[in-house]
C-alpha cells in the first residue's frame, strides 16, 4: 500500500472502531480510541487512533485530528509512564508499507522500554491474551488524568 490511495473501510483498525472485531481498550472520547496493541513489541504497547478522519496516514490527515491524536498520545504517554515505570517510551509511526506501515489508518504506537528488554520486532512480535492486556489497560487507565 503506498503513500496515496483510497481507504480501506475493511481495515482491521476500523472494524474495532465498528466493533466488529474485539479490542482492549485503554480510553476513548468522541474523537480518539486508545487501545492495547494485540502483538506488544514490549509490556504496555498502546496504540491511538482518530475516530472520524479517515487519514491513512500522517500525510492525509486533517490539522485538527492530527492535534487531537497528538494531544491523546501525550494524555496517555504519561498515563503509560506512571503506570508501568518503563526506563524509557518510543513513539513510533510508520508511513506507506515501504515505510513499515501494516495497517491503513493513521495511528501511533507507544512502546514503553527498558535497557534490559530487547525490543520484540514491529510485526513479528507473538500474540498476547486478552486477560494480559486487560490487566494492563486498567493500570494505564488508572493513572489517566
Ligand atoms: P503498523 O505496522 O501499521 O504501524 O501498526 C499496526 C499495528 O497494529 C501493529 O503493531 C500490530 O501489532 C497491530 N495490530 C494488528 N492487528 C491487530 C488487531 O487485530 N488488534 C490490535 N489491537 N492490534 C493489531
Amino acid at each position: 500500500m503506498s503513500l496515496h490511495g483510497a481507504y480501506d473501510p475493511d481495515n482491521i483498525f476500523a472494524k474495532i472502531l465498528r466493533g466488529e472485531i474485539p479490542s482492549v481498550k485503554v480510553w476513548e472520547d468522541d474523537h480518539v480510541l486508545a487501545f492495547m496493541d494485540v502483538f506488544p513489541q514490549s509490556e504496555g504497547h498502546v496504540l491511538i487512533i482518530a475516530k472520524q478522519s479517515q487519514a491513512r496516514n500522517l500525510l492525509e490527515v486533517e490539522p485538527e485530528a492530527l492535534q487531537r491524536l497528538t494531544a491523546a498520545l501525550q494524555r496517555t504517554a504519561k498515563a503509560v509512564e506512571k503506570a508501568l515505570k518503563p526506563e524509557g517510551l518510543a513513539i513510533m509511526q510508520f508511513n506507506g508499507d515501504a515505510g513499515g506501515q501494516t495497517v491503513f489508518h493513521l495511528h501511533f504506537h507507544i512502546v514503553p522500554r527498558w535497557r534490559d528488554r530487547d525490543l520484540k520486532g514491529h510485526g513479528h512480535a507473538p500474540m498476547a491474551d486478552a486477560a494480559t492486556l486487560q490487566a494492563l489497560a486498567d493500570r494505564i487507565a488508572a493513572e489517566l488524568d
